[in-house]
């Protein structure tokens, strides 16, 4: 793993390991190793975000099944899709977005962004199912009353 992107080994032998996301990304980042593993060549420009892992009790990565887009909403101002489920933001300039149901449902469910976009902080308990959305063909993502 290398700034929480992963790799792996193109065959057995191979020195070249490629990024996971070749296939569902067409990521073309790259690493290549000499025999005592130390990275004799990389490249990182990665045209997707890291995976998202956690590591479990016993030491291992798990990747995080996370859906993960940003979308902007048909009525301007823009929302974060995760799982289903959407966020937007407290304030034009505030890093919390807060699920969009904290209203209807009182739910608490939130995440918070660095400028960069990247997620420091995430909590996911939503209290009720992750609203329908459908795309509509100018690819706008269109709630479903
Ligand atoms: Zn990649
Ligand atoms: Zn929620």
């Amino acid at each position: 793993m290398i700034n929480g992107y992963t790799f792996s080994k193109l065959s057995t032998y191979s020195k070249t390991w490629l990024c996971s996301n070749r296939f569902s990304y067409k990521c073309e980042a790259k690493i290549k190793m000499d025999g005592l593993e130390r990275v004799t060549e990389s490249h990182l420009n990665h045209n997707h975000s890291p995976p998202q892992y956690y590591v479990s009790p016993d030491g291992k990565y798990v990747k995080i099944r996370c859906e993960f887009k940003i979308i902007d909403s048909p009525k301007g101002g823009r929302l974060i899709m995760i799982n289903g489920y959407t966020f937007s933001k407290l304030s034009t300039n505030s890093k919390t977005w807060l699920c969009s149901n904290r209203f209807s449902y009182k739910c608490e469910a939130k995440i918070k962004m660095d400028g960069l976009e990247r997620v420091t902080e995430s909590h996911l308990n939503h209290n009720h199912s992750p609203p329908q959305y459908y795309v509509s063909p100018d690819g706008k993502y269109v709630k479903i009353r």
